[in-house]
């Protein structure tokens, strides 16, 4: 049972007490005053008998006087007592008849004998007045009188007692009366008392409790308050017409750039919440509060926003839900906002950083693949063509060229070219390279001119990185950058051109590394396979070539001529003038060997004054028309030495081919060797093919 139950109860109960306690007192003061109204009667009825007796006396005292004295003045004093005895008498029966404990039988008895006295002393007092002479009469009128009295005194002794027994008991029960209404009414004092006692406890307790509730539930809502002050968040409620009920000091902040108080269609416009893109305002019905609203959860929306006033956009991670009362009903919703501005910048970074990681990964396989291709390279040539098959992709498809310092470092020359590059000179000197000059790339918006060998109008946009290896600066990476200036913002094009200089100078470096490289394998190759004084071939590289154009040939079923030529009278030439003049004399020679056969013959020094020539694809007569020409040229050289001419120079030459003369490398040599010697036989200056001896040549036939 509540207390407010028990105090209703308890309250009912002392009013119902009190009640009772009013009804009690109204019954007991009804009684009390019947029973005063009894003894109060029974006082009335002694009272008038006394008077009566009193008056009985008079009347016999005024007759008495009169009898004796025969005072007139006692005839009226008789009446008068006479007529007041009877008054009270009529008084007291009147009073006795009122009485419920009547006694008429004495009051009969007793007005008989009233009358009688009465009549009797009348009687007297006429005797008197008629006559003086009545001693005798009135002697016996007193005599019966006495009588009388005595008769009536002692019945109204009787009646008296009686009426004084009917007081003393009725005062008794008046008493008696009186006493237990006090007790029953101090009984019931008492008890609404104790009831007023209980109700005020009880009241006590209640309003104790209700200040104990009222002083947590303010604990309750302090601290509540100050989770809501002290919470980094934003914490906004709106009820459920979508007015802002309530806003933390975080919220409030957010809302001061534009103090909107209702989620109205023009909300996300006037507060700038945009989707992630940062570009399409939010509709209101897509807001985590809307949705809190319509009685959605939404958790992990995150808003872009944008103030209309301008500034830096912030990052918004939103929650938010229906906001229920105790009884589960809807009453409106909660949203909380966190500012994640600092980590969505530091996502940002992170992705950039991922991105150029990426980029730079690529980069990096990309360099390694073309550095790769390049170590295999055989020759600078091939890695020209490398270069210009790979460079496009690494350097973002900008045009570009390798320039090559040449060997006596007066001229740079374009070795290799992509994207059609025509802004830089296909031949200059590398004072015009201000990259070459300072020995470090050059180029961009920044630098203060333009390389003299670069020709397009907008000079600056190009970039000259020096290939440089071992210390010895070979060339120049040369390359157009027109792309960058496409970047979307300033940071964006610097970005770009950064990027462009770093990759350029990786694959400077890498290509200066590649060509350093092959330079020295193509100098080490031919240290090993020319001779030093004619830079002709030597006799191991003719022998490794022959077996090579043998093999070749005899699968394409073609000719290979092999020549062996000789210097006539070398010695007696060597003995005129000296061996240097001689090795001028085998420089010249081999000049001109060089200059008369095609690209692919090879051409070396055989030892001493003698060489030889492998023809591909010839047969005799063509090799036959090639030497002749050499042996021309040699004839019609001219040669000075300190002023003094050499003379004329003559040459001997046999020519085999494959396979008439010799089915393999020594059979040829030896045929041509033989052919050579039939030259010189036959006087030198003069050609011969091989033609079989009679024993070789039936050796021929049988192998044929
Ligand atoms: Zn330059």
């Amino acid at each position: 049972m509540t207390v407010k139950n028990k105090t209703n109860i308890a309250f009912f109960v002392a009013l119902i007490t009190l009640g009772i306690i009013g009804w009690f007192s109204l019954q007991g003061n009804r009684n009390t005053g019947e029973k005063d109204h009894l003894v109060s009667h029974a006082r009335d009825i002694l009272e008038a008998s006394e008077l009566l007796r009193s008056h009985m006396y008079g009347a016999s005292a005024a007759r008495r006087a009169y009898t004796l004295w025969g005072d007139p003045r006692q005839i009226d004093a008789f009446n008068q007592a006479s007529k007041s005895a009877l008054a009270e008498f009529a008084t007291l029966r009147k009073l006795k008849s009122e009485d419920p404990e009547e006694e008429s039988s004495s009051l009969a008895q007793m007005e008989s004998i009233m009358n009688e006295r009465l009549t009797l002393l009348n009687t007297s007092v006429e005797l008197h007045r008629n006559t003086s002479d009545d001693r005798k009469q009135q002697a016996a009128y007193d005599d019966h009188s006495t009588k009388l009295n005595a008769q009536f005194t002692e019945l109204l002794d009787v009646f008296d007692r009686a009426e004084q027994d009917v007081l003393k008991q009725r005062a008794t029960a008046a008493q008696a009366s009186y006493q237990r209404g006090v007790r029953i009414n101090a009984f019931l004092g008492v008890s609404v008392f104790l009831f007023l006692m209980l109700t005020l406890g009880l009241l006590n307790r209640e309003l104790a409790r209700r200040e104990h509730a009222e002083r947590s539930a303010a604990e309750q809502k302090d601290l509540l308050q100050s989770v809501l002050d002290s919470c980094s968040d934003a914490v906004i409620v709106a009820d459920s017409s979508g007015k802002i009920i309530l806003r933390n000091p975080v919220g409030v902040r957010y809302n001061a750039r534009a103090p909107v108080e209702e989620l109205s269609e023009e909300y996300p416009r006037l507060l700038g919440l945009y989707k992630n893109d940062r570009e399409t305002l939010f509709k209101t019905s897509e807001l985590p509060l809307s949705r809190a609203l319509a009685g959605e959860s939404a958790h992990g929306l995150e808003i872009c926003v944008r103030p209309p006033a301008g500034g830096e956009p912030q990052w918004m991670l939103v929650a938010g839900g229906p906001l229920l009362n105790s009884r589960g009903d809807k009453r409106g919703g909660v949203v909380f906002l966190r500012d994640i501005t600092d980590r969505k910048k530091a996502d940002e970074q992170l992705t950039v950083a991922l991105q150029e990681a990426d980029t730079l990964a690529r980069e990096s396989r990309e360099l390694s693949e073309f550095g790769d291709w390049l170590q295999s390279c055989q020759n600078i040539e091939e890695s020209y063509k490398m270069a210009e098959t790979y460079l496009p992709g690494i350097l973002g498809l900008r045009p570009g060229a390798l320039c090559i310092i040449n060997s006596s470092r007066d001229l740079v020359e374009s070795a290799a070219t992509w994207n059609s590059c025509s802004t830089t000179e296909p031949v200059f000197h590398p004072d015009d390279c201000w990259g070459l000059r300072r020995g470090k790339p050059y180029g961009g918006p920044a630098s203060p001119m333009a390389c003299s060998h670069v020709r397009a109008s907008d000079a600056m946009n190009f970039l000259c990185v020096p290939l440089v290896a071992n210390g010895e600066t070979l060339g120049l990476l040369y390359v157009e950058d027109k792309l960058s200036l496409l970047a979307p913002s300033p940071q964006a094009v610097t970005f770009e051109q950064a990027t462009l200089k770093r990759r350029a100078m990786a694959v400077a470096e890498r290509v200066a590394l590649a060509l350093a490289n092959l330079k020295l394998r193509e100098q080490l190759r031919n240290q090993s396979i020319r001779d030093p004084l004619t830079g002709l071939y030597n006799r191991r590289y003719l022998e490794e070539s022959l077996n090579r154009e043998l093999h070749r040939a005899n699968r394409t079923n073609r000719n290979v001529s092999l020549v062996m030529l000789d210097l006539d009278h070398f010695k007696h030439f060597n003995d005129t003038f000296g061996h240097q003049v001689g090795d001028i004399l085998l420089k010249e020679v081999a000049g001109v060997i060089k200059a008369r056969i095609r690209a692919g013959d090879v051409a070396c020094r055989f030892g001493g004054e003698e060489f030889s020539l492998i023809i591909a694809e010839a047969n005799s007569e063509g090799t036959y028309k090639c030497v002749d020409s050499i042996r021309e040229t040699i004839k019609h050289l001219s040669l000075h030495s300190r002023g003094q001419t050499l003379g004329t120079i003559t040459i001997s030459a046999g020519i085999a081919t494959f396979p008439v003369h010799g089915t393999n490398s020594e059979e040829l040599i030896r045929a041509a060797d033989e052919s050579l010697y039939r030259a010189k036989n036959a006087g030198r200056d003069c050609i011969r093919v091989y033609e079989p001896t009679e024993a070789t040549a039936n050796l021929a036939d049988k192998t044929a």
